[in-house]
This record gives C-alpha cells, structure tokens and sequence, in this order.
C-alpha cells in the first residue's frame, strides 16, 4: 500500500532502511527470499534475531517494559514492510507472538523474569503443542494426559503437526488434568523443556518435501508444577488468549512484498518465448483484485493490532483477518506460480534440498514458486481451519 508519511515517519522509515542495509547480512537476506515455510529455520532467524535484540527491536509489539520499542502503529507497519521488502528471515512468532503474550498476561512474576528475557535473546525456541491426533478443529477433546503427583505432572500421550518441535528447546502445550465436567474444563496449560526424558520427536514429511512438522511422544514425562502458565484445569482460558494472537498477530507486510515479487515476475520474458503475462487481461483482473483484497486487509490489520497493543480483546476480527490473510497468501501464490510458468515446475524443488547437485534454471525467484503453492497449502489449516474461523464470524458478528 503506498502510504503518504509525515515528517517524523518518514525519517523512521529511512532510519529502518539504513539499519537493514548496514545490518543484514547478505546470506540473511538470501536464506530469507529463498525461504517457503510459514517462518524460517532457526539457523537463520535466529542470528536475525539476536541483530534485533541487540539494536532493542526485537518485539516490536510487546509493551516496553517486558523490551517492546514503544512504537506507533505506523512505525510498526513501517518496520515491518522494509523488512519483508529487505527479505529479512521471518522470525519464530511461537515466543514473540505467541506464548510470550501470554506469559505477559497469565504468568507469575518468576515466570515473566525468567522466560520473556530468554525469548528475545534466542535462548528459547518455543513450539505449540496443542492438536493431537484427532483433536485439530475439536481442540477441546484433546486426551493427553497429565497426572498429578507431587510438585510435577506425569505426562501421556501425542501432539502433532507440531512446527519445528525438532528444532525446540521448549514447548508451551494443554494437557488433561480433569476428566470431569466440560471437555473445555480440566485442561491446563504447560509450559515444559524439549530435553525432559521420555520426550521422542518424529518427523512428518511435507507435500513440499520439507521437514517442518512432527509428531511429539510423551511417556512418563516428569514436567514440574512451576512450569504451569494460570490454574490447573483452567489452561483453556489461557489457550484461547493465545490463539487471538496466533491468528491476530503478525503483518502482511509479507504479503505485498510476495506480490510485488509477482509483477516482476509477470514483466519477465516468459520461458520458451511469447509475450509477458502482464499483458494479459485476464492476469491483470486476478491481480488488481488480490491487491484491492490484500489493501482491506491492511486496514483491518490496523485495528486489531491497535487492540492487541492496548490489551484490548479484537474478538473476531482476529478470525477475519486469519481468513482474509490465508486466502490472499494462496491467491498470491497461484499468480506466481502462473508467472513462474515452465520455471514453477516440480523439479526445481529438488535443485533447493541441501547438497542437491542439480542446477536451478528460470530466473531466481521461480524457485520458490512451487514449494511456496504446496506449503501454503496448509496455511488455511493450521491456526484452526478457515471453516472453524467462519464458524467464529457466523456466531459472534452476525449472532447466527
Ligand atoms: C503445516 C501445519 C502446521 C501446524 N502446526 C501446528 C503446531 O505447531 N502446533 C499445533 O498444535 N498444531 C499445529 N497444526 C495443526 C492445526 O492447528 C490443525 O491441523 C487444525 O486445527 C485442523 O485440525 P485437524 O488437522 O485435526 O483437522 P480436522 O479438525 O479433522 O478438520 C478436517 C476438516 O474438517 C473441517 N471442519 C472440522 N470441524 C468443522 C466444523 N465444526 N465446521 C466446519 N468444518 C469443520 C476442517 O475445516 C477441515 O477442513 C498444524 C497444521 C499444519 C497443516
């Protein structure tokens, strides 16, 4: 979105720039435009991110007191957007945006002075653990169980579909303390280290070919009382907190760079010949209206982060904009794809795997265009479904 700023943010927006370009490395910002997961793999988010912390950027939208920056919303978005047009890796949003939020709201004060500083140093690589086999949509059935004894819960039981468990020295997951009354009742809310004995981690394998996802294994796994995030049998309070800002948070500042990334594309000669895309009606219908989509979007962006930022609850905006966000990033990828033409094809997949001796060919930002199409996939997914999403829009705006 071109945006008219005034004075004061315009020199933010030149004091971000010159920030990136003095600070990014440049196998950063490679590893970051070659990246087609939701965010990416710690060797290279994570060196991004000790850069942030240590210029007092890290978490832009956490209050300053717990290290925020004190940003306005404009300067917020201003970040954000050079970032994502500079290509920075996308940082892990499980501790900044997620449970760290959290830890805000419904920790003790321990809890706060030992995790928050550990999430904006790095030290911590957090993952969800919320679905279970069979209980994805239907969180509330989860089954794991988590029995009392002593100062310590004895952990039972599976997660799944857990982002980057493999890479994760910490997990924030809900657990079964009480069988009794409501499935929403009796599940409480842990906060546990990945090295704890009886912890095993397994891969699962992507349509893309990457390891991203896994299934986690619990046996007899000892995890203490202290690691509790609010009350036993009351963790869905906090769960359902956190996920306002698992489907509110982030930017889609991405977005438009991955569209603008797009026109280039479109301008470009076409493989075997013919004329540019660009020129084609039909594309540039698809275009203008993923543009005029991904413009609302912003606006609505604005209003929940506002809400977020004041410890305001946005409600179902937050389902609003989960959807709107997905449907556009996939809409953004079939363009790409489209643009990419016979360069998109499947085997240009294998030319990214580490140690692959094959040689890409079509120019670079074809690469992605596949892995991003069959990755993004899932976006609709995961952070509970579109459908589950309009369920929450159909109940709390239109009182269907
Ligand atoms: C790539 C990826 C990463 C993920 N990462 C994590 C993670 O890090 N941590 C974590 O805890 N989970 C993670 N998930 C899990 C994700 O949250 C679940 O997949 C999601 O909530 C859907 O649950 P499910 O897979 O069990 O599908 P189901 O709940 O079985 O749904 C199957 C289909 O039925 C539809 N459906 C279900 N209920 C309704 C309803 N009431 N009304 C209308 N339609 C309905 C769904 O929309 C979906 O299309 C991830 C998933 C993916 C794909």
């Amino acid at each position: 979105m071109k945006l008219s700023l005034d004075k004061k943010h315009e020199d933010f927006r030149d004091e971000v720039r010159t920030f990136l370009k003095e600070n990014l490395p440049a196998e950063l910002a490679e590893a970051g435009r070659l990246n087609t997961s939701s965010f990416s793999e710690p060797q290279h988010n994570l060196p991004w991110l000790k850069i942030l912390n240590e210029k007092g950027w890290a978490a832009p939208h956490w209050p300053k007191e717990y290290g925020g920056t004190g940003w306005d919303e404009m300067q917020k978005y201003i970040f954000a957007s050079e970032c994502a047009r500079a290509g920075t890796p996308s940082l892990s949003p499980m501790g900044l945006q997620m449970v760290g939020p959290c830890i805000m709201g419904y920790g003790t004060e321990e809890q706060k002075a030992f995790y928050l500083p550990r999430i904006l140093a790095g030290e911590d690589y957090w993952c969800q653990g919320y679905s279970e086999p069979g209980s994805g949509s239907d969180l509330a059935s989860l089954q794991m169980k988590a029995v009392s004894d002593g100062d310590d819960y004895i952990l039972n039981g599976s997660k799944i579909w857990t982002t980057q468990a493999h890479h994760a020295n910490r997990m924030f997951c809900l657990v079964r303390t009480s069988s009794d009354g409501k499935p929403q009742q009796g599940i409480t809310f842990l906060l546990l280290d990945m090295k704890t004995p009886g912890i095993r981690v397994e891969p699962i394998i992507t349509i893309a070919g990457e390891h991203e996802v896994n299934q986690v294994f619990f046996d007899d796994v000892r995890v203490p009382k202290s690691g509790r995030l609010g009350e036993e049998d009351d963790g869905w309070t906090v769960a359902k907190y956190l996920l306002e800002f698992e489907r509110g948070g982030g930017s889609s500042a991405g977005l438009e760079a991955a569209l603008e990334r797009v026109l280039v594309m479109a301008h470009a000669e076409p493989a075997g010949g013919g004329t540019q895309l660009a020129s084609d009606p039909a594309f540039a219908r698809r275009y203008a209206d993923t543009k005029i989509a991904l413009e609302s979007i912003v606006i609505t962006e604005k209003r929940v982060t506002a809400a977020l930022a004041s410890g305001g609850n946005p409600g179902p905006a937050s389902s609003m904009l989960k959807t709107a966000r997905t449907e556009t990033l996939q809409r953004i990828d079939e363009l790409a794809l489209e643009a990419a033409g016979l360069y998109g094809n499947v085997s240009q997949m294998a030319a990214r795997q580490p140690g692959a001796n094959i040689e890409p060919v079509g120019p670079a930002h074809s690469l992605t265009a596949m892995p991003r199409y069959l990755n993004n996939r899932a976006a609709t997914i995961y952070g509970g479904s579109n459908e589950v999403q309009r369920n929450v829009m159909a109940k709390l705006l239109l009182r269907l």
